[in-house]
């Protein structure tokens, strides 16, 4: 049978390109976004608890009222913003959901939508499966800061969206204060949405205090504010996350949600509720994973590659046009196939592949993984 394909240009996304070499050549992963280290024991025993307790059928299509309240609460500590848990807040399975479901909730086709690259891979294929139109603008390249100027030109009656990141995949860039006073100098008086990705949320270093849209009250009237449960507890494969809106715009979300997948996994919303009390468990994580970055970074001070500063996530960027001029999907492949380490290209990030010469690496690993991954790319030649 055919199908007419709405996605004609979209083959199967590197994470899995990348990880499934690393599998086939035995070679170390820093390619795909995951924690090669143990989650914490105590949130595992609390999902046990919670399966056992009965904590195993539907929960509430919108999330776990428990959750909710305690992640309003959480907003409240974090942002002094007040936030409606039962009209504001809906739990999703993964951040890549919470994003699609806003894109979808919103976009009719025609409608335009701006885009920063290098961007996480599921953007612009989700705004094109809506019939939307990605409107594509390159962050400045090496610090990967926002062209203000750029934006100002492109937005028209047409614009309906605009997609922030911050700290951004893959890139490790942050926005600051000035980058979101632009931001609201550009929506006002426009009926911009705002999609504020801010799956890594806690993962922000040297000090510096994460831009959240869930700051400014006036911003968070027109945005979808994305979250992953994965990456502040280190444990991607469970799919969970959230999403928060304004009332209104959160009630057409939800009309969408409700028939998507209708409710999220019971007895880990439960966990969560619990564990969620445990603040330091989310505040230490910036120390915990700069720490990881800034012994990653030693290590590879030892081999040909240039770093481009990464200031949070689990990625750091480095160059190497210096000394090569294989592409780097290329020199991707090469590095696992030959070398034993897998990494993920930049030029994937974007939708006209653009070739920088710059390959992201993920330090969210053990320590002994690596110094083992950078010991191969000693010989590197
Ligand atoms: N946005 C960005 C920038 C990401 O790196 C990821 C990957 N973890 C997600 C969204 C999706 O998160 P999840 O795994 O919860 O779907
Ligand atoms: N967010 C992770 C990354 O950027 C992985 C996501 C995925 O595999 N789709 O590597």
């Amino acid at each position: 049978m055919q199908i007419h394909s709405k996605l004609p240009e979209v083959g199967t996304t590197i994470f899995t390109v990348m990880s499934s070499l690393a599998v086939e050549h035995n070679a170390v992963n820093l390619g795909q976004g995951f924690p090669d280290f143990m989650m914490n024991e105590d949130l595992i025993a609390l999902v046990n608890d919670a399966m056992k307790k009965g904590f195993n059928q539907y929960v509430h299509m919108n999330g776990l009222p428990l959750l909710r309240e305690r992640l309003a609460e959480k907003v409240e500590k974090l942002y002094q913003t007040k936030i409606n848990y039962d009209t504001q807040i809906t739990v999703t399975p993964g951040g890549t959901y919470a994003i699609f479901t806003a894109l979808t909730t919103v976009l009719q086709p025609g409608d335009e939508v701006i885009v920063f690259e290098p961007a996480y891979d599921s953007y612009i294929p989700n705004i094109e499966i809506n019939g939307a139109k990605p409107v594509l603008i390159s962050l400045k390249y090496p610090d990967y800061s926002i062209p203000w100027e750029e934006v100002k030109a492109k937005v028209n009656e047409r614009t309906r969206m605009i997609m922030i990141n911050s700290p951004h995949n893959p890139t490790g860039a942050v926005l600051n204060e000035n980058d979101i006073i632009q931001l609201r100098n550009i929506v006002a008086d426009t009926n911009i949405i705002i999609l504020s990705d801010e799956v890594y949320e806690h993962l922000i270093f040297d000090d510096i205090q994460h831009q959240s849209i869930l700051r400014y009250p006036d911003l968070l009237e027109r945005s979808f504010v994305c979250f992953s449960f994965g990456k502040t507890y280190h444990c991607t494969g469970w799919k969970l996350g959230y999403c928060i809106s304004s009332a209104e715009m959160m009630k057409e979300y939800r009309k969408v949600h409700q028939f998507n997948c209708f409710t999220c996994d019971t007895p880990k919303q439960v966990a969560l509720a619990e564990y969620i009390k445990n603040k330091e468990a989310y505040l230490s994580l910036g120390s915990f994973i700069q720490k990881k970055r800034d012994f990653f970074r030693e290590l590879m001070k030892t081999t040909p590659f240039k770093l481009i500063p990464s200031h949070g996530s689990y990625f750091e960027c480095y160059s190497y046009s210096h000394f090569s001029n294989e592409d780097d999907k290329t020199l991707a492949i090469r590095l696992t196939k030959e070398y034993g380490i897998a990494t993920i290209p930049v030029s994937a990030f974007y939708k006209h592949a653009t070739d920088n010469k710059v390959l992201r690496f993920c330090f969210a690993k053990k320590e002994g993984t690596l110094e083992k991954a950078v010991a191969k790319l000693k010989h590197l030649h």
